[in-house]
């Protein structure tokens, strides 16, 4: 930036601008057409312009459905954990077994969650109807979960 130098033609900006020949494309910055371009830089807004290699449209709806109710239960069981922690250093008895069994469950899916965000390229990878099903497989345990979390609350 700057600098009144020429940019320099090289290789990879030679071949963007010959595509660029006889395609329309939008700035990534202003979205001007860079149809017919003779330099690497968008006569609109100036900036500077490379060739890259872009990715298809990746579809993540399944994957963050997915990835909702572990990440969500994962904080809630954190949450629900200082108070189990608590009453037991404090020796005030202990909570019902079904809440300890809620807790270790939303601390398991919190971590799988965390996992499956590490290996999102093999879920990413899978067909469309298998990962619906993954989450739909997710939410429903979920559900169980959590109507029995509201049982056991009612019933302690
Ligand atoms: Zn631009």
């Amino acid at each position: 930036m700057g600098e009144t130098s020429q940019p320099v033609h090289d290789a990879d900006t030679a071949k963007l601008l010959a595509w660029l020949a006889d395609h329309d494309a939008p700035c990534p910055l202003c979205g001007y057409n860079l149809r017919a371009l003779t330099r690497a830089v968008c006569p609109e807004c100036k900036q500077e312009l490379v060739l890259t290699v872009g990715a298809k449209r990746v579809r993540l709806a399944w994957f963050l459905i997915a990835l909702a109710p572990g990440m969500f239960s994962g904080i809630a069981a954190l949450f629900l954990a200082v108070p189990i922690v608590g009453q037991t250093l404090l020796g005030t008895g202990y909570p019902p077994w079904g809440i300890l069994l809620v807790d270790v469950f939303g601390l398991a899916s919190g971590g799988t969650a965390i996992l499956l965000a590490r290996r999102r390229v093999w879920f990413l990878r899978m067909q469309m109807p298998r990962q619906r099903s993954i989450a739909m497989s997710v939410w429903g345990v979920h559900v169980v979960m959590f109507i029995f979390l509201l049982t056991t609350v009612f019933f302690w």
